[in-house]
C-alpha cells in the first residue's frame, strides 16, 4: 500500500535526522571536550556523562534506522560525514548539517507525496494530521539536539561562540515552542503522541534543561553585556550545572525521540487504518458491485415479470382480440403504462364482448334483448349503440317485412286464411300429431254452391263479401284447436283435429254447411250461397296430406254430382272409385300409344239456311274388348296430370291430318273443326306451338281452325291464356269460349277476351226461363263482334227458339250426333237427312 509505505519511509527519515542530529552532538561534544584538553573519560567521571559511549549509541541509533531505509546512497553519505577530518569541528558538524538537510529534503518531499496522496483519500485528513504531529514531533526533538549542542558549544567556546550559540537556542527556543503548540494543536487523544506528550510535559529534566538552557542564554546576554572573558569563564566553570544540564539534555533528546517514535507510530496506525479503510471500501465497493449486480439481475427478472410478462400477456390479449378472442376483464400488473394500455384493452375487449354479445341478439333476431340498450363507454360506446339502434331498427323493419311476405305466402289476401300450400303443412302437421296421439282427424272440403252467379250477378265486390263472410262463418261454426283455411276461388277447407268419430265430424260439417247457407246482406240485395261439403278421415291408409285432401275433392265432386248443397263422406266406395280412376289414367297412357283414341265430329249449322257450317272434333276411346269410353269419363282424369296436354296435342294432329285427308279426298270446300282445349294445356308455355305445328306439318289453313276453351280456363289465367289466344287469333285461327254460362265470366270480360265465338251451355237452350239471360247474352256478344252457337239443340223447337233470339250457329243431336270422319257428310241436304232420319 502505497500510503503505509511512504508514512514508514517518513518515520524512518525524521527519526533518521533526529537520531543523526544526536550523533552529531555526542561526537562534537566528545571532540569538543577533547578539543580543550579534556579527556572524555574525565568528563564521563566529573558529570556523570560518558560522551563517547553517547555518540557510539547514537551512531547505532542511526545505522539501525538507516538500515531500514532502502537506500544504498544513504549509507555512502553517512560515511562520508563520519570519516570527515574531525579537527575542525566546524566543518563536521556542517557535514551533519549538509546530510541533514538532505534527510529533511526527502522527508519535506515524501511528507508532499503523504498530503498529495492522502488527500485524495477519503479520511486522508486525519492521516495528514498525524504526519503534521509527527513533523511537529522531529521539530521538537531536532530543536532539542540542537538546544542541547548549542548549550555545550556556549558552555565551552569562547564569547563569540557563546553570542552566537546563545542565538541559536533562543531560535530554537522558538521553534520548539511552535512544534509542541502545533502538536497540540493537531494531536488526537488517546494516540500515541497523546501519551507521550504528558510524558515530555511531566518530565522534570526537560523542565531543568529547558531551564539551563534559558539561563544560559540569560548568562551569556549578561557576560556579553560585561563584555569579559572572566564572564564566559564562568559560564563554562559551572561543572555541576553543566552536569546537569547534561543529564537532562541527554533525557530531554531521549523523551523527545520517544515523542517521535510515538508519532511515527500514530501516523502508521492512521495509515493503516486508512488503508483498512481504503479495503474496508475496495470491500464494499466490491460488495456494493456484487449487490448492484444481484440487483441488476433481479431488476431484470422484476422488469420481466413487472414489465415484460404484462407486456406479453398485453401483446397475447391485443393479438387475441384482433382474432376475435377476447377474455374476460383480465387483470395487469406493471407500470402504470402498461396497466393503462392494459384497461384500455379491456375496455376494447369489454366493447367487442358487447357488441358480440349485440350482435349475437341481433343474429337470433331478439330485438328485445336487454343487452341491445347497453352502451359502452365513450365515443365508441355511442357510435357502437346507434348503430345497434339503426340495425335493430333495420331488422325489425326487414322481420316485420318477411313476416309479412310470409303471412302473404301462406295467406290468402281476401281473407287471411291460410292458403293452400299452408293448409297442407298444416294438415302434414296434424297428421304427425294424430299419428302420434293415436287419435284421428277430418278434412272437411267445402266448394261454394251458386258463388258464380253471385260474382256474375252482383260483380266481384260482392263476390268478395261472400268470400269474407264464409270465412268468418267457418272461423266461428269450428271448434277450438280446429284450423280453417281457403284453398282458392270458393274453396275452403276445415282441418277438424281431433275428432272422436266420423258422426262428430258429419255433425260439425253439418253445422257449417247451414251457417254457410245463411243470407248474406249485399246492401240491396240479399244472396245465398250453399256449399257442397267433402269429408275425408284421416286413418292409416290415408297417411298423406295430398291424398287425404284429394279423397276430400273427390267427395265434394260426389256432392255436386248428386245435386249439391250437401256433405258427402269419401267413403271405400268412393275410393276404389278413385283407384278406378286412376286406373284407368294408367290405361289412358296406353291406350294413346295402342291407338286406341279417334275423334268424332258433330256439325255445327246455319239456323237460317240449315247449311253446315262447321264441326267440333270430339274425342273417343273405343276399348280393346270394344268398349266405347265417352270424354266426360276420362277427360277430367287426363286433366289430372299433363296427360291431356298429350292428348290434345294427338287431337290437334289428328284435326290437321283429317283436314288434310278431306282435303285430298277433294272433299269441296273445307269445314272449319273446332277443337277442345283444355285449361291445363292453356297455360303450358308452348301451346301455341303445339297448335300451329301440326298445321304447318299438315299444310292446314289456321282459318279452318277453331279452339274451344272454357270460360275457367281462360280465368285461371287471363293474361297468360289472353296473350297466347291472340298469338293464335294473329295466325288465322278463330278461338271460341265453351259452355259460356256455367263459368264465372261476366259479359263485361267479353271485351277484353280475344274471342270469336260465344258457344252457349245446353243448359240454356233446354231452360225457357233463361231466355232473357240468353237474349242479353247474344245482344251482347254482337255489340262485341261475337259470333254465339248454342250448344244441344236437340228439337226443332229449340232451334227455333235460339235461332228467333239471335244465335248465329246451331249444334246439337237435332242436326247431327258426333260420327266418324268418314261419316262426315259435307253437304246440307244430307245433313238435313241425318237430322230427319
Ligand atoms: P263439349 O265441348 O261441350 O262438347 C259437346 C258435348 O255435348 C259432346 O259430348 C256432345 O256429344 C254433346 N252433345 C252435343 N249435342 C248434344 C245434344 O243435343 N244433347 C246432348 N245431351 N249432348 C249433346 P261429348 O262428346 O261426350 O264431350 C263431352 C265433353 O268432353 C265436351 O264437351 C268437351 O268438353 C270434352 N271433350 C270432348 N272431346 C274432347 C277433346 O277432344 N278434347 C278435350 N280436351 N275435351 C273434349
Ligand atoms: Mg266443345
Ligand atoms: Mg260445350
Amino acid at each position: 500500500m502505497l500510503v503505509d509505505g511512504e508514512t514508514r519511509e517518513l518515520v524512518r527519515y525524521t527519526a533518521l535526522q533526529a537520531s543523526l542530529l544526536e550523533e552529531r552532538n555526542w561526537r562534537l561534544a566528545v571532540l569538543g571536550v577533547e578539543e580543550i584538553g579534556i579527556r572524555p573519560t574525565v568528563v564521563a567521571s566529573l558529570i556523570g556523562v560518558d560522551p563517547a559511549a553517547e555518540w557510539e549509541l547514537a551512531a547505532g541509533r542511526v545505522d539501525a534506522v538507516a538500515a531500514e531505509i532502502d537506500d544504498p546512497q544513504l549509507f555512502v553519505s553517512l560515511e562520508n560525514v563520519r570519516v570527515q577530518d574531525e579537527t575542525d569541528l566546524r566543518e563536521l558538524g556542517g557535514r551533519y548539517e549538509e546530510l541533514g538537510v538532505d534527510l529533511s529534503e526527502r522527508s519535506d518531499q515524501l511528507f508532499d507525496e503523504l498530503r498529495a496522496v492522502a488527500g485524495d483519500l477519503p479520511n486522508g485528513a486525519a492521516l495528514l494530521r498525524t504526519a503534521r504531529v509527527l513533523e511537529a514531533a522531529a521539530a521538537t526533538r531536532t530543536s532539542t539536539a540542537i538546544q542541547l549542542s548549542s548549550y555545550f558549544s556556549a558552555r565551552f567556546s569562547g564569547p563569540d561562540t557563546a553570542r552566537d550559540e546563545a542565538t541559536v537556542l533562543v531560535q530554537q527556543q522558538v521553534v520548539y515552542d511552535g512544534a509542541i503548540k502545533q502538536i497540540n494543536r493537531s494531536v488526537r487523544p488517546n494516540s500515541n503522541v497523546a501519551a507521550q506528550m504528558l510524558v515530555v510535559e511531566q518530565s522534570a529534566e526537560i523542565a531543568r534543561f529547558e531551564e539551563g538552557v534559558a539561563q544560559l542564554i540569560v548568562d551569556i546576554q549578561a557576560s556579553a553585556a560585561v563584555g569579559t572573558a572572566e564572564g564566559f569563564a564562568n559560564i563554562a566553570g559551572d561543572l555541576d550545572g553543566v552536569a546537569r544540564q547534561f543529564e537532562a539534555g541527554k533525557v530531554s533528546s531521549g523523551v523527545h525521540l520517544d515523542l517521535v517514535t510515538a508519532a511515527g507510530t500514530d501516523v502508521i496506525v492512521s495509515s493503516q487504518m486508512l488503508t483498512s479503510r481504503a479495503n474496508d471500501a475496495t470491500r464494499q465497493a466490491t460488495a456494493t458491485i456484487a449487490v448492484l449486480s444481484v440487483l441488476s439481475v433481479a431488476f431484470a427478472i422484476a422488469l420481466t415479470r413487472f414489465i415484460g410478462q404484462p407486456l406479453y400477456r398485453l401483446s397475447e390479449t391485443a393479438s387475441l382480440l384482433r382474432d376475435g378472442v377476447h377474455r374476460d376483464n383480465e387483470v395487469f400488473s406493471g407500470p402504470s403504462e402498461i396497466r393503462e394500455a392494459a384497461s384500455a384493452l379491456n375496455e376494447a375487449s369489454s366493447h367487442l364482448r358487447l357488441a358480440e354479445r349485440q350482435a349475437n341478439a341481433l343474429a337470433r333476431g331478439d330485438l328485445d334483448a336487454a343487452v341491445l340498450a347497453e352502451t359502452a363507454r365513450g365515443d365508441l360506446g355511442v357510435s357502437l349503440q346507434a348503430a345497434v339502434q339503426t340495425l335493430a331498427a333495420s331488422l325489425a323493419e326487414r322481420e316485420e317485412f318477411r313476416r309479412r311476405l310470409a303471412h302473404e305466402a301462406s295467406h290468402d289476401g281476401l281473407t287471411h286464411l291460410p292458403n293452400r300450400k299452408a293448409c297442407l303443412a298444416q294438415l302434414e302437421a296434424g297428421l304427425v300429431r294424430t299419428d302420434q296421439r293415436r287419435s284421428t282427424l277430418a278434412v272437411i272440403f267445402i266448394d261454394l254452391d251458386g258463388f258464380k252467379i253471385v260474382n256474375d250477378q252482383f260483380g266481384h265486390p260482392a263476390g268478395d263479401l261472400v268470400l269474407e263472410t264464409t270465412s268468418a262463418r267457418l272461423l266461428a261454426g269450428v271448434r277450438e284447436g280446429d284450423h280453417v283455411g281457403r284453398l282458392g276461388g270458393d274453396e275452403f277447407v276445415v282441418i277438424a283435429e281431433p275428432v272422436a268419430s266420423l258422426d262428430e265430424a258429419e255433425r260439425l260439417a253439418a253445422r257449417l254447411l247451414e251457417a254457410i247457407g245463411e243470407p248474406i246482406s249485399l246492401g240491396k240485395a240479399t244472396v245465398r250461397v250453399g256449399a257442397s261439403i267433402g269429408i275425408a278421415m284421416a286413418d292409416e291408409s290415408h297417411a298423406e296430406a295430398d291424398a287425404l285432401l284429394r279423397d276430400a275433392d273427390l267427395a265434394v265432386y260426389r256432392a255436386k254430382s248428386n245435386g249439391r248443397n250437401q256433405v258427402v263422406v269419401c267413403d271405400e266406395e268412393l275410393r276404389s272409385l278413385v283407384v278406378h280412376q286412376n286406373e284407368l289414367e294408367v290405361e289412358l297412357r296406353l291406350a294413346i300409344e295402342n291407338d286406341e283414341l279417334t275423334l268424332f265430329y258433330q256439325p255445327i249449322v246455319d239456323p237460317n239456311s240449315g247449311a253446315l257450317v262447321g264441326l267440333e272434333a270430339l274425342i273417343r276411346w273405343f276399348r280393346p274388348d270394344g268398349t266405347l269410353v265417352s270424354p266426360d269419363a276420362f277427360i277430367p282424369f287426363a286433366e289430372r296430370s299433363d296427360l291431356i296436354v298429350e292428348i290434345d296435342c294427338w287431337v290437334v294432329a289428328r284435326v290437321a291430318r283429317q283436314l288434310d285427308a278431306w282435303r285430298r279426298g277433294g272433299a269441296g270446300a273445307l269445314l272449319p273443326v273446332s277443337i277442345n282445349i283444355s285449361g291445363r294445356h292453356l297455360s303450358v308455355d308452348d301451346f301455341v306451338v303445339d297448335v300451329m305445328s301440326p298445321l304447318e306439318q299438315y299444310g292446314v289453313d289456321p282459318t279452318l281452325i277453331i279452339i274451344e276453351v272454357t270460360e275457367r280456363a281462360l280465368l285461371d289465367d287471363l293474361g297468360g291464356a289472353a296473350t297466347k289466344l291472340q298469338t293464335l287469333r294473329d295466325n288465322g285461327v278463330r278461338i271460341a269460349i265453351d259452355d259460356f254460362g256455367t263459368g264465372y265470366t261476366s259479359l263485361a270480360h267479353l271485351r277484353t277476351l280475344p274471342i270469336d265465338i260465344l258457344k252457349l251451355d245446353q243448359s240454356f237452350t233446354r231452360d225457357d226461363s233463361t231466355q232473357s239471360l240468353v237474349k242479353l247474352i247474344i245482344d251482347t256478344g254482337h255489340l262485341l263482334g261475337v259470333s254465339i252457337t248454342s250448344e244441344g239443340i236437340e228439337t226443332a223447337d229449340q232451334a227455333r227458339a235460339l235461332s228467333e233470339l239471335g244465335s248465329d250457329d246451331l249444334q246439337g243431336y237435332y242436326y247431327g250426333r258426333p260420327s266418324p270422319p268418314e261419316d262426315v257428310v259435307f253437304g246440307a241436304n244430307e245433313l238435313a237427312d241425318e237430322v230427319s232420319s
